[in-house]
Parts: C-alpha cells; structure tokens; sequence
C-alpha cells in the first residue's frame, strides 16, 4: 500500500472552500487506490498574521519540513491591508524557504466551454514555465529616494544566469518528452537580462536540437497569444513576464477559476507547491459558489509531480474536463452549482471512470 504525506495551508477568502474541495477527491482516490494518506494543516497569510502576527510563522516551516507535498488555497484581502507584514509576503517567504524556482502553470481549453472564451478559435493547450526566484520581485536596490521637489522609485531587475539555465533547461527537457514545441519571451531589444536569456536559450537549444524553438517579445507575444493560441505549447519566461502571461492566459480559458498551477525545485519526485491561479476572492469567500476546479488540478498536480502517482494524476483531470465539460458547472461559468456540488459531481466521475 502506498503511503503519501500531505501538508494542506487552507489560507484566506475562499482559500478553505476550495482546499476543502481537493481533499474530498483525494479522499476519494485514495480510498479507489488504496492509499494510506497522513493531511497536515497549517497556517499561512492574513490566517497566520491572526493567529501567530507573522504570515510565515516557524510551526508552519516545521510543518513544511516534514511534509512531501504542499497544497495551498490562497492568501490575502482587505481584512490585512493595514498589517505591517502583508500576507502575500509569507507566500514570497515560503517560495524562497522551500528554494522553489519554476512555476508551471497549465491553461487547456476545456470542450463546452468554449463559449465563455473572449476568443473566435479557442484551440489551446500549453503551459508556461515561470522563472520564480529573480527579476524585478527581488533585485536589489529597491526603494525610494526623495529628491528636492520630487521622488524617485527603484526597482531592479536582475538575474543570475544559472538562475535562467536551470529553468530554459527546464522547458526544455518538457517540450522534448512530450514532443511539444518551445516559445521563449523575452524583451531583448530593450534590457540586457533578456539579451543574456536568449543567449543562454540559444546554447541550451544545440543540446535539443529536436525541439522546435521561437522567440518572441513579451508584447509581440502578449498579441499573437489572443490571435494564435493554439501556437503555444511550451512558453518559458521569466518572473513578470510569467505572471501577466500566465493570467492573460486565464482570461484566455474562461474563467481564473480553472487554472491550477506547481511551484517546483525541477526535479519531479521531490516536494512542491501546488496552488490555483487565482486569489482569496474575498467578494464570494463563504458563500459556497467558488469554482474549485483550479484547487482540484493543483492537487491532480500534486499526486503526479511529489508522489509520483501519474495513473492517478490523469484521472482526477480526466474528471474534471469531463464534469465541466458536461455539468453541472459553479456560478462563474454560468451554471447554479455550488462549490459542493460540483465536488460532488467530480468525485463520481472519478468513481466513474476509475
Ligand atoms: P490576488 O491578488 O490574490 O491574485 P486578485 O485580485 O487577482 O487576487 P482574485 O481573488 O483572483 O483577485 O479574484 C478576481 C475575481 O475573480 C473576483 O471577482 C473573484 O470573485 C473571481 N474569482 C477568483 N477565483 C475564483 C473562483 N475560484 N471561483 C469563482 N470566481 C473566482
Ligand atoms: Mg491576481
């Protein structure tokens, strides 16, 4: 029998609603595949701020440290807008302390669901491969200076070229397993780090010769991404570049609510961070109409990439695409079911196909 350890961080807004969600399928799935699963819990953002006055506290790095696998709701909202230390810095924290760099995040186009694209030919399948540790996020100096009469902003972009290699490489190696194209964005017309990006995904490209590789200018790419889709199999970028690709991308698709994503250390097989694209949604947090399908493939995520369980992986998607596909669908994708219900129904989709 195998045994699985998992360390759930439920944090704020609609965080619970959906954690809850994904725990109810794997319950499910491990009972179908006979799985001795230990859950963990521990607090994260404005829930630790209220609980510990930090939104990263100790118990929770002690807890993460024992754990081979962590799922996370989502952190923030008005409530610590005020808080010395702001939620989403513990979530900066936690990436750093469990020293994750790539951030993948899948967008597919579900089948009837169409209709809620703002797209004509809404033909996609790809993920974007996000640089997770540099760029403007954390390049020193940062800050402001004030100057007679006026102020002045900083913020730094920098990067570490073994900081692009091991995530280009990253792509790389995905594009090639699954027989998939490559786009690398950059601004190499503009900064000196894209200069330095390309050239570093011009000499990983001589050791994957069979991969198809493009490059493309961040707003050149933000355009061809509406109009051409289906182009995109494989995008790999860096930090900002990622962010605002990756929730053009969510708008792409539908809804935020669909999109769930991995934070890694490249190697599968070892812990990750498995959370949906979207925030706390504070306007519909306790409500039970959150759409939880961007925390249910987090956690199909999860079993594939920490566990290794990719049988079990492919299912839970497969009883996703086929619930949304058929209903009944939450409220943001112009159904009436509550998040329970919809948990419900995928569950025995899941049962279903097993
Ligand atoms: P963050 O700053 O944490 O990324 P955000 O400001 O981008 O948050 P979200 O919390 O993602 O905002 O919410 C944006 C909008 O999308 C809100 O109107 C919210 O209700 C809606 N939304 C987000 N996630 C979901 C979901 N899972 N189901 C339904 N609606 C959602
Ligand atoms: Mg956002």
């Amino acid at each position: 029998m195998a045994s699985h350890q998992l360390l759930v961080l439920a944090g704020d807004g609609i965080g619970p609603e959906v954690t809850e969600s994904a725990l109810k399928i794997l319950e499910i799935m491990a009972k179908l595949e006979d799985w001795q699963v230990e859950v963990d819990h521990a607090a994260i953002g404005g829930a630790a701020i209220d609980q510990y006055g930090d939104p990263f506290p100790e118990a929770t790095q002690q807890a993460i440290d024992r754990s081979s696998a962590v799922l996370l709701g989502a952190v923030g909202g008005p409530k610590w807008d005020n808080a010395p230390r702001r939620p989403e810095a513990g979530l900066l924290d936690m990436r750093q302390y469990m020293g994750l760099w790539a951030n993948l995040r899948p967008f597919e186009m579900i089948p009837g669901l169409e209709h809620l694209s703002p797209l004509r030919h809404p033909v996609m399948n790809g993920i974007i491969f996000r640089e997770l540790t540099g760029g403007l996020y954390f390049g020193q100096p940062r800050g402001r200076r004030f100057l007679p009469g006026d102020l002045e902003v900083i913020d730094t972009l920098q990067y570490r070229k073994s900081e692009m290699t091991r995530i280009i490489q990253l792509a790389f190696q995905y594009a090639k397993d699954h027989g998939l194209t490559l786009t690398s964005v950059d601004k190499a017309n503009v900064l000196e780090s894209s200069r330095v990006w390309r050239e570093v995904t011009e000499e990983l490209a001589r050791q994957y010769p069979d991969v198809p590789l493009s490059h493309r200018y961040v707003d050149a790419a933000a355009m061809d991404m509406v109009l051409n889709p289906q182009n995109y199999q494989v995008v790999v970028t860096e930090n900002l570049f990622g962010d605002i690709l990756s929730d053009l991308a969510g708008g792409l698709v539908g809804s935020l609510g669909l999109l769930g994503s991995l934070s890694v250390a490249g190697t599968p097989g070892t812990r990750g961070l498995f959370e949906p694209v979207h925030g706390s949604a504070p306007d519909i947090a306790g409500q039970n109409r959150a759409n939880p399908t961007g925390a249910i493939l987090s956690l199909a995520f999860l079993v594939g990439w920490s566990w290794q369980e990719h049988d079990a992986e492919h299912l839970i998607r497969e009883a996703v695409t086929q619930t949304l596909s058929e209903g009944p669908r939450t409220v943001d994708l112009g159904g009436q079911a509550t998040t329970q219900e919809f948990t419900e129904a995928v569950g025995n989709r899941l049962k279903d196909i097993w």
